[in-house]
């Protein structure tokens, strides 16, 4: 018998379009996630903020599978650092579907979903699984700036892993953190984010490179993701200056001019100009998920440069479809990259390290078929969303499951 799920993303619509400021790998993986459950068999409702009045307010992503985007602040996009304003509202336009839809948990997203949860499961008993997707104080300690919201969502952070009935860390390092730096009370299951195989997974090489104009003979390096400063595109621009072969850099990902996504690619753009390789470097522009594999697999190494990164999507994608990566030997990424393995782990900041270590990969064709062979079996074996899905699934189970023994056996005492 299944039941009801509820995934809470006030800030990450499932439904939106992917590859822009603040739609990346949190409205993948509840999408994903959702989908997966709904075709486990449970009816899953994803709830999320509306930020337009032409959206429409339910999208029926799959079968028994909801986007529902409730009315919570201004109808307009609102930045994730002054969100939490709409928490209280985000709460009551919830609360009607709690009430009436009984669900079997209720799974959270970033913190202020996980504050709504905590506030539904003290008024209906449902079980509340949180995931933090990115925590404050690992996310502070590698910015320039820190947002006046920063202590009120510390101190959401620190009551959601000890209130919440499980926090779902998505790599041993993140629940490594959690435990540093947020708090040594709670319950922390490690379960990672997934890759959609039947989606990412090698294409014909010659032909994807035909399609996206590369020349059979040169040497491709891949970035795909948000114009953020965290994301360290600078480091890989740089890189690819100072690296003795001349290889294209193709970096994806888009951008609103006056957002500050926008200001962030004008500031890459200028440092591509200053260390002259804008002959050599496509600004693709956001990539559709349907057209990533193609990209992923024409190049010859994908590189995720993050100062931070909880997890990285990107990198289990470009791994999946036999591409080895070069990332920074930070979060989640020492987790899905073994490095020597499946890619290359490098310092982060570190322009020289990463120049090396592209240098080796594009240099050692032998090296890089091993590390693609790796890659694809590592993601088969403990990164797809079915499985994630799965665990995912019966965990929810377990806690419902737990929740009732504690109230019957409290019923009966009474
Ligand atoms: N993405 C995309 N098109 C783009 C850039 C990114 O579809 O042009 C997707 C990418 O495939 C991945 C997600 O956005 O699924 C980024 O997730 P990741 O965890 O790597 O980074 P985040 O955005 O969460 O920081």
């Amino acid at each position: 018998m299944y039941g009801r799920i509820a995934l809470v993303s006030v800030n990450g619509d499932p439904s939106a379009v992917i590859g822009a400021e603040e739609a990346g790998g949190q409205n993948v993986y509840v999408r994903e996630v959702g989908r997966h459950l709904a075709s486990l068999g449970y009816e899953v409702d994803m709830f999320t903020r509306r930020i337009d009045k032409t959206q429409p307010e339910i999208v029926e992503e799959a079968p028994n599978c909801r986007t529902i985007r409730l009315a919570a602040g201004p109808l307009e996009f609102v930045r994730r650092d002054d969100l939490h304003t709409y928490i209280p509202h985000f709460i009551e336009s919830l609360t009607p579907y709690v009430k009436r839809r009984g669900y079997t948990a209720i799974h959270t997203h970033y913190w202020h979903s996980g504050i709504v949860g905590l506030a539904m499961g003290d008024r209906f008993g449902v079980p509340v699984v949180h995931t933090y997707h990115s925590l404050g104080a690992i996310k502070y300690m590698n910015v320039a700036e820190v947002p006046p919201s920063a202590q009120l969502r510390l101190s959401g952070e620190r009551r959601i892993l000890e209130q919440a009935d499980r926090v779902v860390a998505t790599s041993p390092q993140e629940a490594e953190h959690m435990r540093s730096y947020v708090s040594h009370k709670g319950l922390i299951d490690i379960i990672p984010c997934g890759v959609d195989v039947s989606h990412f997974s090698r294409v014909d090489r010659a032909q994807a490179r035909q399609e996206l104009g590369f020349d059979e003979n040169e040497k491709v390096v891949l970035y795909v993701g948000r114009f953020d400063k965290r994301k360290g595109i600078e480091t890989l621009v740089r890189a690819v200056a100072q690296m003795s072969e001349p290889v294209r850099l193709v970096i994806g990902g888009g951008y609103t001019s006056d957002r500050g996504d926008g200001q962030e690619f004008e500031r890459i753009r200028s440092i591509v100009d200053e260390v002259g390789i804008a002959d050599r470097t496509r600004f693709a522009g956001r990539i559709d998920q349907a057209d990533l594999p193609a990209y992923y697999t024409a190049a010859d190494v994908c590189v995720v440069p993050s100062h931070y990164e909880p997890f990285g999507l990107v990198a289990i994608e470009a791994m999946a479809c036999g591409t080895p990566v070069v990332a920074s030997a930070v979060g989640g990424l020492c987790y899905s990259v073994v490095d020597g393995q499946t890619g290359l782990l490098v310092p982060p900041h570190d322009a020289d390290r990463f120049a090396a270590a592209i240098g080796r990969i594009i240099a050692n064709p032998n090296l890089r078929s091993e590390l693609s062979r790796a890659s694809v079996q590592r993601i088969h074996s403990h990164f797809t969303w079915a499985g994630v899905s799965r665990r995912l699934g019966r965990l929810f189970e377990h806690l419902a499951a737990r929740k009732l023994k504690v109230r019957a056996a409290s019923q009966s005492v009474a």
